[in-house]
């Protein structure tokens, strides 16, 4: 069974506290002045690490005015325990921190390996797509989009657009980043490790959040699950 920490709010202003705005601020700051130094050693990187860096940019830019937006949110119900917060502390260690420090300075250089020049291309030819669905499901989802497990005061469950094919469009889009990840970043830690990383929160992650809007749509959920693939696009009639 999930986890509840149900979160205290005044209908209509369930902003979180203004720390986690200048945090984002700093972590912004941080970020520029990595990808900064990244770009100084466009030598040492390589085409690919120049790619990855237009990923991570991309994503960055397609998430960051949902989340300035979706501060304002009345959060009725938030399910953040130690395994969430250790699932998401694990993501942006492997799809932020690691990489960006290794493309900025080559800390990690002793886990780097070789992969043929159609490794960096096939990561190339994925970047589109990628971002294409990255982009359309926080789209789509709007305002019912958070970071965490949350349900809002106004939360509708969202079964058009790209989640009338998949019940985890953004994630399907994760999953394509964090195997991208590798084959544009020749490294073990800077590289790989987004893989079991995001390996652990899907697994995780989504028995949970599909229990949670089960808890929240009832049979409305039943039935789009039932009709939407999870991972593959499926619809069914
Ligand atoms: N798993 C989805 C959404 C990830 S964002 C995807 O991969 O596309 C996580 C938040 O989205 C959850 O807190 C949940 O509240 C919300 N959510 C997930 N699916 C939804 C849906 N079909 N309609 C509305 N909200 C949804």
């Amino acid at each position: 069974m999930v986890d509840h920490a149900e979160r205290g709010h005044v209908p209509g202003s369930g902003r979180r506290p203004m720390m986690s705005g200048i945090g984002t601020v700093a972590m912004l700051a941080a970020c520029a002045v990595l990808i900064g130094l990244a770009f100084l050693r466009w030598r040492d990187i390589g085409l690919g690490g120049l790619l990855w860096l237009v990923l991570f940019v991309t994503m960055t830019a397609i998430r960051l005015p949902h989340a300035a937006r979706n501060r304002a949110n009345a959060v009725v119900q938030a399910h953040s325990d130690a395994t969430e917060r250790a699932l998401l502390l694990g993501m942006f260690a492997t799809m932020m921190v690691l990489p960006l420090l290794h493309l900025a300075t080559g800390l990690f250089a002793f886990s780097d390996y070789r992969l043929p020049g159609a490794a960096t291309a096939a990561g190339a030819i994925m970047l589109l797509p990628t971002l294409w669905l990255f982009w359309r499901s926080h789209a789509d989802l709007g305002r019912n989009w958070s970071p965490g497990l949350e349900v809002h005061a106004e939360h509708r469950l969202v079964t058009e657009g790209v989640y009338a094919r998949w019940r985890h469009p953004m994630y399907v889009a994760i999953w394509l980043a964090v195997l991208i990840q590798p084959l544009l970043i020749h490294n073990v830690v800077a590289g790989s490790l987004a893989i079991p990383a995001f390996a652990a929160m899907w697994t995780l992650r989504v028995p949970r959040e599909e229990a949670m809007m089960r808890a929240r749509f009832g049979t409305q959920y039943d039935i789009y699950a039932a009709r939407v693939g999870r991972l593959w696009p499926a619809t069914r009639p």
